[in-house]
């Protein structure tokens, strides 16, 4: 089977830091890859690179076949099929939940507003929160407002969904609504790379699963491989800090 996403050899140095040395990894359709690894490893890195929010030293990254890392590619045409949430929330303060949640829908996707409103709606409501539509993000909690960013990120239909260390600012008791949400999108097939430091999610909910090491891969497999009999000596002091 050929990879929808496909990213070889990539090397990324900030200054003379070389912080991705050589990470190659292939994502199918309908597959969830969990990224884990050490603060500092490169996950976010990797991320941003694959979806063109840096751009990489070497290394190719294959987009159904097309090679999305050529330069004369336009970064925002290939974003438009991807859909990303980050760490902190990534809601527009000044905005409505629902404006928020339709804007790269309306602004680059053309979606009329209204089927833009409706098929946001139909989102929120699903998880609980069509009632904070109008509200402004500050009136939602932190879980709230990483699932109004999750809803906004898939309103679009994404092609690949990156979600990095998205319940790591979270309160504990808030991290579980939001892991919930990305397990029934699994579930719905989506195609998902994720960064996370929940263990027993990636356990659970992901088909492989990435460890990362000073910007290598080194080790890669199903999660009850990696996470349950690591071969690798860094794997396991890796995974020890969370037993
Ligand atoms: P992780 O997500 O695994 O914690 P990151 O990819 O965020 O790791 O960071 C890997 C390394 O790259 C870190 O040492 C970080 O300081 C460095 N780094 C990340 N982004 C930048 C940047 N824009 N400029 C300089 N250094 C960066
Ligand atoms: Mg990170």
């Amino acid at each position: 089977m050929t990879a929808l996403l496909q990213a070889d050899g990539i090397w990324k140095s900030f200054g003379d830091r070389s912080v991705l040395r050589g990470v190659s990894l292939d994502l199918s359709v309908h597959e969830v890859v969990a990224v884990i690894g050490a603060s500092g490893s490169g996950k976010s890195t990797l991320l941003r690179c694959l979806n063109l929010l840096e751009t990489i030293d070497d290394g190719v990254i294959l987009l159904g076949g097309e090679d999305i890392s050529d330069p004369r590619v336009d970064g925002n045409r290939v974003r438009a099929r991807f859909g990303a949430v980050f760490q902190h929330y990534n809601l527009f303060p000044h905005l409505s939940v629902i404006d928020n949640v339709t804007l790269a829908a309306r602004k680059v996707h053309r979606m009329p507003r209204r089927d833009a409103d409706a098929k946001a709606m139909a989102l929120l409501e699903r998880i609980g929160l069509a009632d904070k539509a109008r509200e402004h993000p500050d009136r939602l909690s932190g879980g709230q407002q990483q699932r109004a960013a999750i809803v906004r990120a898939v309103v679009t239909d994404p092609e690949v969904l990156f979600l990095d260390e998205i319940t790591s600012a979270l309160d504990p008791e808030l991290v579980g609504e939001v892991l919930e949400l990305v397990q029934s999108l699994a579930e719905e097939g989506a195609t998902i790379l994720m960064a996370t430091h929940e263990m027993a999610f990636a356990r659970d909910v992901a088909h492989r699963v990435l460890f990362l090491d000073e910007g290598r891969v080194v080790e890669e497999g199903p999660p009850s491989e990696v996470l349950v009999a690591p071969r690798e000596e860094r794997t396991r002091r890796f995974l020890s800090r969370f037993t």
